[in-house]
This record gives structure tokens, C-alpha cells and sequence, in this order.
């Protein structure tokens, strides 16, 4: 009351233009629903980033790997007309550790003997031990407690000896979620590699779900979606307070307020914290937000002449303990495009380095670089890079993860709505959580709850 602002009235409202958002305001207006989405960016697609080369070359900053089983994304690939390219995969990975770098096609397989069975044997419980953790009740699963007590850590220190074993692992975790193992515990590893279907450490060809890339860039899957939109999308457009006092929620932005009956925020989860709630959240869903921060990563690209490491019988990919560089992988597109790199620097390297300079960063990326593949790799046409973690309305990346402990205490509150409000997001997946076809996923499951509830409501 008093306030001069006009009120908008909708049915839904939609927190965040990201693949989760779009996907679940497209369902509910194709359902007939009046819907506005209210996205804080100048731009849809959140961690789905297009950037370009100077060639005028699309590249992708953030989401980039689509896997042969993410069903949905392959799907809206085809709806949109966007063309897809396999990973190119012929040669051999290198895996660096102890100061030492070793080859094979797979890179599960590239440490000596003792180490390399340690690994595996390593991997291979995970896989088994992520059998028995229920999809949507990771916390009934056996021992629920003291595995999400253990952190990975300690767990690895318990299953693997040898010093090379150790540090491909501690790769590997940085690589696949952007936190160092200290910072995630054995039944969150468990919960996530069971969502994402296994390891697939057996495979012998690219890594589970890196089998394909668009021409152009991901971010184009959300401008799919969008364009199906139209004015539905508000851009510019952060929600600063959401009120679930009356019959209806209250959206509050800079400039507008939004009266909805269903809202769903649609933010990575940290996220969901900067926005002021009324009433406040519940403990566990405001526990949630306090224990899953943003994991840390800078993604870089370097553009050469030419793919010249095909040439020397490497595949590009590399998986590194030594460094700050932890996973560098063939980012060329098969059309005539040049040689490109593309890699990750991830976890608490990533929060050092993100506050360096530009060029500190460059050189160091660089010089690691060429101890893979030899001095042309220092010297790229271009380089460019995004910071993950100083970037606004994302602060972080690939996706946020649990602290130990949180799985077991707040996990249920997850995806359990609070008043007429619900939580969408690739980390409230449950398949593919944290990648784009978890998103999607996300974003139909919080639709259908939406319709569910309004038709149990009568309207
Ligand atoms: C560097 C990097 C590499 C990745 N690689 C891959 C990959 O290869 N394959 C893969 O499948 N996945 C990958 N991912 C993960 C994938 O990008 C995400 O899991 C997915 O895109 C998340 O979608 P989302 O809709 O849940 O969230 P987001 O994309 O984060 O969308 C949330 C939206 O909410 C907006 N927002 C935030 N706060 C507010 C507010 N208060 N008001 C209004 N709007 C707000 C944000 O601007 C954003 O647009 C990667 C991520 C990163 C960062």
C-alpha cells in the first residue's frame, strides 16, 4: 500500500531465463497460462554463454558438451534447426600428475599399473556404491550419514595409496564439479554420478556426456526457447523480493511488481539468497541455500592456425593434478574452423587465479599448455576467457554443490515447494543434475507440479 507502482497481474512467474526457466514458462503458456519471466541479465541462457572469435567464430564461455543420452537437449537441437558436430576423439588423452604426464586412449587408463588399478578399483566402487542411493531420496540410502559425514577427501585417502592415484582423482573431481574433494562429501559424489546414469569410466571413447557440440553455441538452445516467448521475457529484470504474504506471490524488481499465483525461481541456488523472501524461508530451504555454494571455474578458449596436436597423435585431452590447468579438451568445430583448445581451470585454483590479472592468467594457462603440446600451444592466434566466479547473477560454475552434511540434513527440501513458490534449476534435477538436460528436466517437472496444483485447485 502507497506504493506508485502499477501492478502487473499473471498467472506464472518465472525467476531467471536460464534453459530450467525457459523451458518451464514455454510448457505453461503452450498450456494456455499467462506467464512473465524476469531474467537479471541484458540476455537469456544464464550459464548457456555465446561469445565469438574474432573471426566472427561463435564459441561457447559456458555450457558447451552435450552427452548421446540428454534426450532432451538433442531434442530442442533438432526443434531449432541448430546443427551438431561429435567430439573428436581419435588419438591419445594425457593425464599429468606428480610432475609427470602420461598417455593412453583413455584417460581412466593412463597411470602406471599399481596406480592405474588403484583408480579403477576406486571408480569401480563409486559405481557400485551409487547403485544403492535412491534418485529421489539420496538420503535413505545405506549409511546415508556417515557418507555424506566423509568428505571425499577422506575417503580417497582411506581407498587409494599411491601419490598418483590420488591426484588423478582429485583431478577428476575438480574437473567434473569445480570443487576440491575436500569440499564435497562421498554420498553427494554417490547422489550425483547415480543422477548422471554412471561414470562411464569404461568408455573407451570421450568422457561420459562430452560426446557432441553445437556449431554456433548452447546459449542458442535458450534463444529457442525464447523466441516462442516474445514479450513474456522481461530482461533487465532482477527480482529483489519475493512476497508470499497474500493470496497471491508478489514479484518485486527495481522498477516493477509482478502479481503471480505460482512463482518459480529458477536461480542458482546460492542465488535464491540474495533475493529477500517475506516471510522468511524455512530453516531447511534457507539451510540449502547457505550450504550449496557455486563450485569455481574459469573456462578458456585459445585459437590456433590449426589443430596441429591431431598431428602428433594426441586427442586434446588432457586431465591435470600438476598446474592450475585441470582439463583441456579439442574445442575445433569439423568446418573448416580453426584449431582451437578449450579448458577449464577448477576449485580453489580457480578462486586464486579468478582474482589475478588477465594476462597473469593467459601466460600461466599458456606455458601449461605447451608442456602438453609443444611450443605452438604458447602461442595462439587468440585466447579468451570467462570467470565463473566474478561473473554477475551466476557467481560461480559449472553448478552448485552440497557441503558434507547437507545432503542428510536440508537435501529433501530441494524441490519441495514453499507456499505457491517452487524451485526449478539443473542442481534440482533429478537426472542430469548440473547439466543442460537436467535443466530442461528441472524446468518440465516444476511445469507439470504447476498444472497439477492448479487444476487440483480448480483454476
Ligand atoms: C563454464 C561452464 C561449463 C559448463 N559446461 C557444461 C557442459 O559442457 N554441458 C552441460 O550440460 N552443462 C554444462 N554446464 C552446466 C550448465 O550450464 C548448467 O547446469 C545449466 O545451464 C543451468 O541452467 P539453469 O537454468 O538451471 O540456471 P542458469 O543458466 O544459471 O539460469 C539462471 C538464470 O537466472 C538469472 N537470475 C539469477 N538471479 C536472478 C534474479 N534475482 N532475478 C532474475 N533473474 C536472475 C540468471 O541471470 C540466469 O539467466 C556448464 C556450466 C558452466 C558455468
Amino acid at each position: 500500500m502507497g506504493s506508485s507502482r502499477a501492478t502487473e497481474r499473471y498467472d506464472v512467474g518465472v525467476v531467471g531465463a536460464g534453459l530450467s526457466g525457459l523451458t518451464a514458462a514455454r510448457e505453461l503458456a503452450d498450456a494456455g497460462l499467462e506467464v512473465v519471466v524476469l531474467e537479471a541479465r541484458d540476455r537469456v541462457g544464464g550459464r548457456t554463454a555465446e561469445g565469438s572469435l574474432s573471426t566472427g567464430n561463435a564459441i561457447d564461455r559456458g555450457a558447451e558438451w552435450i552427452g548421446a543420452d540428454h534426450e532432451r537437449v538433442l531434442e530442442l537441437v533438432e526443434k531449432f534447426d541448430l546443427e551438431l558436430r561429435e567430439q573428436y576423439d581419435a588419438g591419445a588423452d594425457r593425464v599429468a600428475v606428480a610432475g609427470e604426464v602420461f598417455d593412453h586412449e583413455n584417460r581412466f587408463r593412463a597411470l602406471p599399473e599399481e596406480s592405474a588399478s588403484e583408480l579403477q578399483a576406486a571408480l569401480e566402487r563409486v559405481e557400485s556404491l551409487r547403485r544403492d542411493v535412491p534418485l529421489e531420496s539420496p538420503d535413505d540410502a545405506p549409511d546415508a550419514a556417515l557418507r555424506d559425514a566423509t568428505t571425499l577427501e577422506s575417503w580417497k585417502r582411506e581407498v587409494i595409496d599411491t601419490e598418483a592415484a590420488r591426484e588423478a582423482f582429485d583431478a577428476f573431481v575438480r574437473a567434473e564439479f569445480t570443487v576440491e574433494p575436500g569440499e564435497i562429501s562421498l554420498l553427494y559424489l554417490l547422489a550425483a554420478v547415480d543422477a548422471a546414469g554412471g561414470l562411464g569410466a569404461d568408455d573407451e571413447s570421450v568422457s561420459v556426456a562430452q560426446e557432441y557440440r553445437l556449431v554456433g553455441s548452447t546459449q542458442r538452445l535458450a534463444e529457442g526457447l525464447a523466441d516462442g516467448l516474445g514479450d513474456a521475457i522481461r530482461l533487465n529484470e532482477p527480482v529483489r523480493k519475493i512476497d508470499r504474504r497474500g493470496d497471491d506471490v508478489t514479484l518485486v524488481s527495481d522498477g516493477e511488481t509482478y502479481a503471480v499465483s505460482d512463482a518459480i525461481v529458477a536461480v542458482p541456488p546460492p542465488l535464491i539468497g540474495h533475493i529477500d523472501h517475506e516471510p522468511p524461508l524455512p530453516a531447511r530451504r534457507r539451510g540449502l541455500v547457505q550450504r550449496m555454494p557455486m563450485g569455481a571455474v574459469i573456462k578458456w578458449v585459445a585459437a590456433y592456425e590449426e589443430p596441429f596436436w591431431r598431428d602428433d597423435g594426441y586427442s586434446g585431452s588432457v586431465l591435470s593434478a600438476d598446474g592450475v590447468v585441470t582439463e583441456v579438451a579439442d574445442g575445433t568445430l569439423p568446418d573448416g574452423d580453426r584449431g582451437r583448445l578449450v579448458g577449464f581451470v577448477a576449485g580453489a585454483d580457480a578462486l586464486e587465479w579468478s582474482d589475478r590479472s588477465a594476462t597473469e592468467r593467459r601466460e600461466r594457462v599458456l606455458e601449461e599448455l605447451e608442456r602438453y603440446f609443444g611450443p605452438r600451444a604458447s602461442a595462439p592466434l587468440e585466447y579468451t576467457e570467462e570467470t565463473w566466479s566474478t561473473t554477475r547473477w551466476s557467481t560461480g560454475g559449472y553448478n552448485a554443490a552440497m557441503t558434507p552434511g547437507t545432503l542428510t540434513s536440508c537435501g529433501d527440501a530441494l524441490r519441495e515447494p514453499v507456499g505457491r513458490v517452487r524451485w526449478a534449476g539443473s542442481e534440482t534435477a533429478l537426472e542430469w543434475r548440473g547439466f543442460m538436460e537436467g535443466a530442461i528436466s528441472s524446468g518440465e517437472r516444476v511445469a507439470s507440479e504447476v498444472l497439477e496444483d492448479r487444476a487440483a485447485r480448480g483454476g
